[in-house]
């Protein structure tokens, strides 16, 4: 875990959001940036949990204790690793998810839980910064086509995975109102997100 005592010493704290007037006018990001020295703040008040239910929170069952432990000690490399090994875009559940691993950390029982999201979201940005996030195309195909139904977050991931098991992949997006994927859409674009790992 990152500092023994740090859930008893430091409050929750989260990015400020900007003001309402400015983000009605346009798509960039909802919140201000957060320094990294608030970060591992944040980060240390994870109690590395023996049950960590924040595991079970997550549908991904992301690695979480691992991370926020990783961040914690600025081991951002091997914290991205860790994020990816249940991830395929940390870049949209950071911003998008409803964030169930919050609502189930321990440390919600008697407190503020820990700000897993923003520490989700920080990672995969910074590896984005440092360039590690890279293409990784397949050395060959198997030549069968897979099809995907639905660009959001869900479709994608499935078309990444199937890429990785050597299948050209077509993904198709329905013509109905997409609330969802127009949603994760308009949030992403001012960091055009889901273009990055293109
Ligand atoms: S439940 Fe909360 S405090 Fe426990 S390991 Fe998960 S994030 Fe850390």
């Amino acid at each position: 875990m990152g500092k023994l005592t740090g859930f008893m010493e430091f409050k929750r704290e989260t990015p400020t959001r900007r003001p309402v007037d400015e983000r009605v006018h346009d798509w960039l990001e909802v919140y201000e940036d957060f320094p990294v020295e608030k970060l591992k703040t944040q980060a240390a008040r994870c109690m590395d949990c023996a049950i960590p239910f924040c595991h079970q929170g997550c549908p991904l069952g992301n690695i979480i204790p691992d991370w926020n432990d990783l961040v914690y000690r600025e081991q951002w490399r091997m914290a991205i690793d860790r994020l990816h090994a249940t991830n395929n875009f940390p870049e949209f559940t950071g911003r998008l998810c409803p964030a169930p691993c919050e609502a189930a950390c321990v440390l919600g029982i008697n407190d503020d839980p820990v700000t897993i999201k923003q520490v989700e979201l920080s990672i995969i940005e910074r590896a984005f910064d440092e360039g590690w996030v890279k293409p990784q195309p397949p050395e060959k195909l198997t030549g069968k086509t897979a099809a995907v139904v639905g660009s959001g977050p869900a479709g994608l991931a499935c078309a990444q995975q199937l890429d990785a098991a050597k299948q050209e992949v077509q993904v198709a997006q329905s013509q109905g109102n997409g609330k969802k994927a127009n949603g994760a859409t308009a949030k992403t674009a001012s960091k055009p997100a889901a273009s990055r790992r293109s």
